[in-house]
C-alpha cells in the first residue's frame, strides 16, 4: 500500500509517501517514495519536495489554505516527481495523519470517522494551536480523496494513555481533574514509542523485559520512563510547555511566577502563556537563538556568557529527569537519545552523561563522536566499558509509524508494538 503521512501545523504541512504493508512491516522493508514541506500557507507558498533519493526540489505557489497546499502537492507527485509506484491518484491507498492531542479517550490510533472528528474538536481547549491545525489536514485530504479512501489518526497524547494516575495527576484539587480533564497527557508518543520498538529489535528484548528511559530532544523536548515496554512517566503535561528545557518553551517552572509577573509587569495570562511558548526555553535565557547549533557555535567561538548558561541550563534539565526516572523505576537498562539535538549533538549527549557514575552511566567520548556523520545521527551505542547503564542513540522516525499505524488499522491488523 501507498500511504501519504500528513503533519499539518497552522499553516503548514510535511508529508511523506511511504510503501509498506504488513509484510513489508514484518520485514522491516518499507520504502519513502517522497517526502517534502510546505512553509507559509497563506500567502506564497514555499514547497520542498524531494521524490526518492533526488536532490530535493524548491518551489514558491500562491496556495491559500491546506487543501490547495494538498492538491498542488499531489500534481507535483503525479507528474513531476516521475515515481513509477503512483502516477495516478488511485495508487495513495490510505492517508495517516498526526494529531497531537487525543485527550483521554482517544488512547490507540483509529480510522477517521465523524466521532473521531468530533473527539479530536472536543480537544481543542486541550491543544488550541495544534489540533485545530490537524483538523484542517483531514479536511482537506479527505475533501481531496472523498470518503473512500481511509484516513487514520496517529496520536501523540496515545502512548502514554498507559500511565497510572499517581503518574497523571496533579495534586491540586481533584475535582478539577474529575470536571476539566486536569491531568498530564504526555506528548511525541510517537517518538517515544518508535524509537522504544527499535530499541527492541537492536537488543532482542521482548515488551515486558523493556525498562529503559528515552529522550527526545528537538525544538520541543520531552523524557519518558519507559517500564516494561509502556509509558510509566513522560515529562510534558496537560500542555507541551511542562518538563525539558526546549527551544522557545520553559519546561518546568514554579507555577506562581506567572501571578507575580502579573503583577510586576502587568502582563495578561495570554501575554504569559506566549512567553512560555515562545520566548523561553534556550532563546529565553541566550536572547540570541533557539537553535542548540548555533548555540553551541556561539559558546564556542565567542565565548557567549549566556550562550552557555542556556546550554548549561538545558543539559541539567535532562540530569535532572534523569535521576528522577531511575528512581521511578528502581533503575532502567538504557538511556536512549533521539530528535535532532539527541541525534546530532556528541557534544549535548556527553554533557549530559558527564559526572553521572554514580548512578552507574558513562559515556565513551569517541563512540559517542563517532555516531554523529555528516548526514545526521547515526544508530548505536556509546556507553563505556563497565557502563551499567547501556547509551543509545535511536533516529526517530514518527512518519514510519504513523504509515505503519495507517496501515494496521485499515487492515484492521494487531498492533504488537
Ligand atoms: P523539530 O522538533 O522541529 O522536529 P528537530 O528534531 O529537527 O526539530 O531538532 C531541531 C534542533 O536540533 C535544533 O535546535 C537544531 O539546532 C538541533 N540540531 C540539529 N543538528 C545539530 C547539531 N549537529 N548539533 C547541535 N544541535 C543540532
Amino acid at each position: 500500500m501507498n500511504i501519504l503521512v500528513l503533519n499539518s501545523g497552522s499553516s503548514s504541512f510535511k508529508f511523506q509517501v511511504i510503501a509498506t504493508d504488513l509484510e513489508a512491516i514484518e520485514k522491516n522493508a518499507d520504502r519513502e517514495l517522497a517526502r517534502g514541506v510546505v512553509e507559509r500557507v497563506g500567502s506564497e507558498a514555499l514547497l520542498t519536495l524531494h521524490a526518492g533519493t533526488k536532490p530535493p526540489q524548491r518551489q514558491t505557489a500562491p496556495l491559500r489554505d491546506h487543501r490547495q497546499a494538498l492538491d498542488h502537492v499531489l500534481r507535483w507527485l503525479m507528474a513531476e516527481a516521475a515515481i513509477p509506484e503512483i502516477s495516478s491518484l488511485a495508487e495513495i491507498q490510505a492517508i495517516g495523519h498526526r494529531v497531537v492531542h487525543g485527550g483521554e479517550k482517544l488512547s490507540r490510533s483509529v480510522v477517521v470517522d465523524e466521532s473521531v472528528i468530533a473527539q479530536i474538536e472536543e480537544c481543542i481547549d486541550l491543544a488550541p494551536l495544534h489540533n485545530p491545525a490537524n483538523l484542517k489536514g483531514i479536511t482537506a485530504a479527505r475533501e481531496i480523496f472523498g470518503p473512500g479512501v481511509p484516513q487514520v489518526a496517529v496520536f501523540d497524547t496515545s502512548f502514554h494513555s498507559t500511565m497510572p494516575p499517581e503518574s497523571f495527576l496533579y495534586a491540586i484539587p481533584y475535582q478539577l481533574y474529575v470536571r476539566h480533564k486536569v491531568r498530564r497527557y504526555g506528548f511525541h508518543g510517537t517518538s517515544h514509542r518508535y524509537v522504544s520498538y527499535r530499541f527492541r529489535e537492536i537488543t532482542g528484548r521482548a515488551p515486558e523485559e523493556t525498562n529503559i528511559i528515552t529522550i527526545h530532544m528537538g525544538n520541543g523536548c520531552s523524557a519518558c520512563a519507559i517500564h516494561k515496554g509502556e509509558s510509566l512517566d513522560t515529562s510534558m503535561g496537560l500542555t507541551p510547555v511542562e518538563g525539558l528545557v526546549m527551544g522557545t518553551r520553559s519546561g518546568d517552572l514554579d507555577p506562581s511566577v506567572l501571578d507575580f509577573l502579573h503583577h510586576k509587569e502587568g502582563m495578561s495570562f495570554e501575554e504569559l502563556d506566549g512567553m512560555l511558548n515562545k520566548r523561553s526555553g534556550l532563546l529565553g535565557i541566550s536572547g540570541l537563538t533557539n537553535d542548540m547549533r548555533d548555540l553551541l557555535t556561539e559558546e564556542r567561538e565567542h565565548q557567549d556568557r549566556r550562550a552557555r548558561l542556556a546550554v548549561d541550563i538545558f543539559c541539567l534539565r535532562v540530569k535532572r529527569y534523569i535521576g528522577a526516572y531511575l528512581a521511578r523505576m528502581n533503575g532502567a537498562e538504557a538511556i536512549v537519545f533521539t530528535g535532532g539535538i539527541g541525534e546530532n549533538s556528541a557534544e549535548i549527549r556527553g554533557r549530559i552523561c558527564a559526572d553521572l557514575d554514580f548512578l552507574g552511566i558513562s559515556a565513551d567520548a569517541a563512540r559517542n563522536e563517532a555516531l554523529t556523520g555528516d548526514k545526521g545521527g547515526k544508530e548505536g551505542e556509546f556507553g563505556a566499558e563497565g557502563s551499567r547503564v547501556r547509551l543509545f542513540v535511536i533516529p526517530t522516525n514518527e512518519e514510519l509509524l504513523i504509515a505503519r499505524d495507517t496501515v494496521r488499522c485499515v487492515l484492521d491488523a494487531p498492533r504488537r508494538w
